[in-house]
């Protein structure tokens, strides 16, 4: 099962989000048989994450959306859990500050992109830009429209200066949503989560599913590819994420670098 070309978002093709099923486990009907692959993706993903830091040519920027309750924050931790923290840099785009506001909306974006040798991850990023913006009617049609362009143009430019960009877009259905953010409510332990704002937001949920289908369908190129990951279940979810981040890295044929010394040459004192 090759789930890159599964999932992703063809450049050029318009997406139907409805025609996208959150409940799609590509054939795999076990949780067991899907734990048991993460497990094997998560020794191929600490490997490549090993090879991408000591070949220190080349970056990983992984782009999560979603909508609340999505499964971003279970994403990281479940799929990049065992990966090298030193190796990786999570950054989480909130409300922009005024601060923020008083840029254009990529500076605190370029800012976080990871350097030569590591992940950066965002939680959230400048597709913000063009979907609760303009869901929300934050900034004018005539603003956020012209954001499709500079966003392929800003990613155009990261892929040639070496960074690999895969983004993730966990579909998740409007009544799982409900489920999760009601259970948000019932377990002591997530109702600092819980956010009333997150049940006004569902009465745009059209509103949101097209920002979504237009951001997936203008910005899904080829050197940043969207996919579209089945979310309803966890654990499939997680086990897509994984398959197609080590189909990524793997696809980078990242080579150790040859050694400039002679090791056999070096002398080891017992001092
Ligand atoms: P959370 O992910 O639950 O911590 O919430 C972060 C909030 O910040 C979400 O409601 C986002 O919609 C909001 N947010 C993130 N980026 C932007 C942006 N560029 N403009 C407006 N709101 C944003
Ligand atoms: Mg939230």
């Amino acid at each position: 099962m090759n789930f890159t070309k599964r999932y992703i978002v063809e450049p050029g093709r318009k997406v139907s989000l409805a025609k996208r099923d959150p409940d799609d486990c590509a054939g795999i009907d076990s949780k067991k048989q899907a734990r048991a692959i993460l497990a094997r993706n998560h020794d191929r993903l600490a490997k490549l994450q090993y090879l991408l830091y000591a070949e220190n040519k080349r970056a990983l920027l992984i782009i999560l959306q979603a909508m609340d309750a999505g499964g971003k924050d279970g994403t990281i931790r479940h799929v990049m859990g065992p990966v090298n923290p030193q190796g990786c840099r999570v950054t989480s785009f909130k409300v922009p500050t005024p601060e923020e506001l008083s840029h254009d909306f990529l500076w605190r974006v370029h800012e976080a992109v990871p350097p030569r040798g590591m992940i950066g991850i965002f939680n959230r990023s400048h597709y913000e830009d063009v979907l609760v913006v303009r869901v929300r009617k934050l900034a004018p049609r005539s603003v956020w429209s012209k954001r499709y362009r500079h966003i392929n143009a800003f990613e155009r430019l990261l892929a040639d200066g070496g960074v690999h960009i895969v983004k993730f877009f966990l579909h998740v259905g409007k009544d799982e949503q409900l489920e999760r953010l009601k259970a948000r409510l019932e377990d002591p332990t997530k109702h600092w989560k819980a956010n009333p704002k997150d049940f006004d937001e569902r009465k745009y949920w059209g509103d949101y599913m097209a920002a979504y289908e237009d951001a997936l369908s203008k910005c899904s190129t080829r050197h940043a590819p969207w996919f579209v990951i089945p979310a309803n279940r966890k654990w499939f979810r997680n086990l897509a994420v994984s398959e197609i981040l080590v189909e990524t890295l793997e696809s980078l044929d990242m080579q150790l670098p040859q050694a400039e010394l002679d090791v056999s040459q070096i002398v080891v004192g017992d001092y």
